[in-house]
């Protein structure tokens, strides 16, 4: 589908920077990331709650690391993760050399902000030792004293500027496995930062609203500023701030990838909003359907549409359609064309059914392609 011109983003060219295994930049696909909420000084809990952020699919996990307690912790949860981890760092060198030193395949580190060049010397010599990238993270509410001072408040210039010093610190070190995020609450700074950040250099931007808000609030605010950068062509990696479970953020930035066409995990529900029309209750099914079929990580269209004014035609557009009918006879489509009736009973397990078939005739292909 994504051949159809209007459909078409255009990627920003960038470096590529590897983040252990995975690629950020440079055309590779943008990696969905998360952070846990657990205390990091606490191995089996962090664990635990990557396992889950890896069954939703999540590419990188980062990990706050405030305290001696948590570099030390983390050797362990890499070793457990089959993702790679970064290490969130503020202020300490000492603890991202010691998270580089554990096995973080990146630091999350302002190089600006830990006062002295013989510091930033001795990070950098221990990522260049580990093999770590670094992300360098500036934000609208942590903006340097001198930035603020000279622009009077958090505005885009201020970022840009702010992420290029922090960029030169490393730089004047030699090192180029950089990626960088200019966040913000408020979406139109956020937007504008990148924007700018985008032209001033070639490095992956890792894009996120920061302290987006709750779930749904925070959903929608995300979608419309990842989600018109992304557009743009901006961004390689992409993290969603929620106050909700993390596994929430993951599965948000898959629908955001996928409703731009950009990045395809995981059932896609095409779902129409119901009316006097629906010949069986489409909010059930499809709210059941999402549970069940939530362990998909293949990219299987469907359809549930509850009447024919739209169910034909969006039937034809999927893997697995169904279209109410009358007398509870509904219609199953199959790779786009009408198959044979279901009762509105047995519909969920048939579709569940028919949809991990597809699946795992999708995931063989991949395997033999
Ligand atoms: Fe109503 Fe049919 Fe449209 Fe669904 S597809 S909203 S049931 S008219």
């Amino acid at each position: 589908m994504s051949v159809r011109p209007y459909r078409h983003i255009e990627r920003r060219p960038s470096r590529q920077v590897m983040v252990g295994p995975v690629a950020v930049g440079g055309g590779a696909p943008i990696s969905v990331q998360s952070m846990t909420n657990t205390l990091t000084s606490d191995p089996k809990a962090t664990i635990d709650q990557i396992r889950t952020l890896e069954e939703a699919g999540v590419d990188i996990v980062r990990v706050s690391c405030p305290d001696v307690e948590s570099t030390a912790a983390l050797k362990a949860i890499v070793r457990a993760a089959t993702v790679p981890i970064v290490a969130d760092i503020h202020f300490h060198h000492q603890r991202a050399i010691e998270a580089a030193q554990a096995g973080a395949a990146c630091l999350r580190f302002n190089p600006g902000n830990i006062g002295s060049k013989e510091r930033v010397r001795e990070v950098v010599k221990a990522a260049k030792d580990h093999g770590c990238s670094m992300r360098i993270g500036v934000n609208a509410g942590s903006l340097d004293k001198h930035l603020l001072e000279k622009y009077g408040e958090p505005c885009p210039e201020a970022m840009v500027e702010s992420a290029l010093e922090h960029i030169k610190h490393l730089e004047d070190e030699d090192f180029h496995q950089i990626k960088i995020s200019v966040k913000a609450s408020d979406v139109f700074l956020a937007v504008a930062a990148y924007r700018g950040l985008a032209k001033a250099c070639d490095y992956p931007l890792h894009l996120g609203i920061t302290e987006a808000g709750g779930f749904l609030g925070g959903t929608v605010k995300s979608a419309i500023g990842i989600g018109q950068l992304l557009w743009e062509g901006i961004g390689d990696t992409i993290r969603v701030s929620l106050s909700a479970d993390p596994v929430e953020e993951v599965r948000v930035g898959f629908e955001i990838l996928k409703s731009l066409d950009l990045r395809h995990r995981g059932v896609r529900i095409v779902a129409c909003p119901t009316c006097a029309r629906q010949g069986f209750d489409v909010i059930k099914v499809v709210a059941e359907l999402e549970k069940r079929l939530a362990h998909i990580a293949q990219p299987v269209s469907l359809s549930i549409i509850g009447c024919v004014v739209n169910g034909p035609g969006e039937a034809r557009e999927t893997d697995v359609g169904i279209t109410g009918g009358g007398q509870g006879a509904h219609m199953v489509y199959v790779a786009g064309q009408a198959d044979h009736k279901i009762d509105e009973e047995r519909m969920i397990a048939h579709v569940v059914e028919l949809v991990e078939a597809k699946a795992a005739q999708m995931a063989k292909t991949k395997k033999e392609g």
